[in-house]
């Protein structure tokens, strides 16, 4: 019998069957009434939850919340600061010089991060109108210090602080008012555990003030004056909503609400230590340093003599697929996501498969290490 197949990415991740019965629903009208309430509920969670003043779920791609963030904040000749420590982070640079921003990079070897003081030091060269920075970077496996930049950047009145959570949103700690960010943005695939399509975004007082001093902005699409007014009031109209992933998102607010937000976090952070020292167990390393490291995804370098490509499909015939590296990572390294709603069965799963495989390259594999360390570490 065929193996289902397990969608271990970082991103989209598995998907809940609460959760793919909200989009196989009939589609209703987007001024149904049942659905404008379910809208309204939606985005006043997001700005509960995440602390913000405003927030918007709008129909695209992380990356478009991307472009949604820079739009709204930053003008032709402004300064901006991008922290990267990886692919993503990059992504930042030539979408903002694309608006004729004058951009400065502070980047890090790929698997650490750039130093809090560089940062400060940076900041206080010239006057920056927003620095970006990325939570988890999905190249690198590497995590931001959020709360310790946020202390920074609250010491520059006039910087906004935006910050890429696509892949840590609903899975590590963000708060728009305890951490200082000011924009906030995300996509449903990752954390949230919903199907790819919309693109969500946070803003904080400052980033709305910045946004009204900006006057009329040459972005239509992408414009928080367009959308505001549908998420105060979904009967309004600017671009049709997706109607079935909003479900979604809010079946996933749900579950988010039943687990607790802290106690997501938590378990993220307990799973992702667990896998690792199962992995440990194995033979495979992880590129970022160890104080730096993610809790939604792991990029697990190869044991000496194996192929990524051949590990990578026996993988898949296990019923496990995975994503292989980026840049110069990319033959060294897989990368396993292991965020949002994925619980022990999976994970489980998941070890398994990976030693299986192994074990077709390397007969001196124990079958059963891993899954038992990970047992053993989450008990
Ligand atoms: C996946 C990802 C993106 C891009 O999101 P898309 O939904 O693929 O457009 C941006 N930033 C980070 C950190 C990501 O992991």
């Amino acid at each position: 019998m065929k193996n289902n197949k397990l969608c271990m990415i970082p991103g989209p991740t598995p998907v809940t069957r609460g959760i793919q019965d909200q989009m196989g629903r009939e589609t209703v009208a987007f001024k149904d009434p049942v659905f404008v309430d379910d809208f309204k509920s939606v985005v006043i969670d997001l700005k509960e939850m995440w602390g913000a003043e405003e927030a918007f779920v709008i129909a695209g791609t992380g990356t478009l919340a991307m472009e949604m963030s820079i739009a709204n904040t930053l003008k032709d000749g402004d300064n901006c600061l991008v922290v990267t420590h990886g692919f993503f982070g990059d992504r930042f640079i030539d979408m903002l010089e694309r608006r004729g921003i004058h951009v400065d990079v502070l980047s890090s070897e790929w698997g650490k991060v750039v130093p809090v003081e560089e940062i400060e030091h940076k900041l206080r060269s010239k006057d920056y109108k927003a620095i970006t920075v990325t939570h988890v970077d999905t190249s690198t496996g590497v995590k931001a210090d959020l709360d310790s930049i946020g202390k920074v950047v609250r010491k520059f009145e006039d910087t906004l602080l935006i910050v890429d959570g696509v892949c840590s949103t609903a899975a590590e700690r963000e708060n728009l008012k305890e951490m200082g960010i000011d924009v906030l943005l995300s996509g449903s695939q990752k954390a949230f555990g919903v199907a790819p399509g919309l693109a969500l975004l946070w803003a904080s007082k400052k980033a709305m003030n910045r946004r009204e001093g900006l006057g009329t902005i040459r972005d239509s699409y992408t414009d928080f004056y367009k959308w505001l007014p549908i998420m105060l009031d979904p009967m309004k109209y600017w671009g049709t909503p997706p109607v079935n992933l909003i479900w979604a998102l809010q079946e996933s607010l749900r579950v988010i609400k039943e687990e607790g937000l802290n106690e997501r976090f938590e378990r993220h952070t307990k799973t992702a230590d667990a896998i690792r020292v199962a992995l440990d167990s194995l033979g495979f390393g992880i590129l970022a340093e160890k104080e730096v490291r993610a809790a939604t995804l792991s990029n697990v370098m190869y044991p000496e003599g194996i192929d990524d490509v051949e590990f990578r499909s026996r993988l898949a015939r296990e019923g496990v697929v995975v994503a292989g590296g980026l840049g110069a990572y990319a033959g060294k390294l897989f990368r396993l996501g292991h965020m949002g709603n994925i619980d022990q069965h999976i994970i489980v799963s998941t070890l398994a498969a990976i030693e299986r495989t192994l074990y077709s390259f390397n007969n001196d594999v124990k079958l059963g290490e891993s899954v038992e360390k990970y047992l053993r570490e989450t008990l």
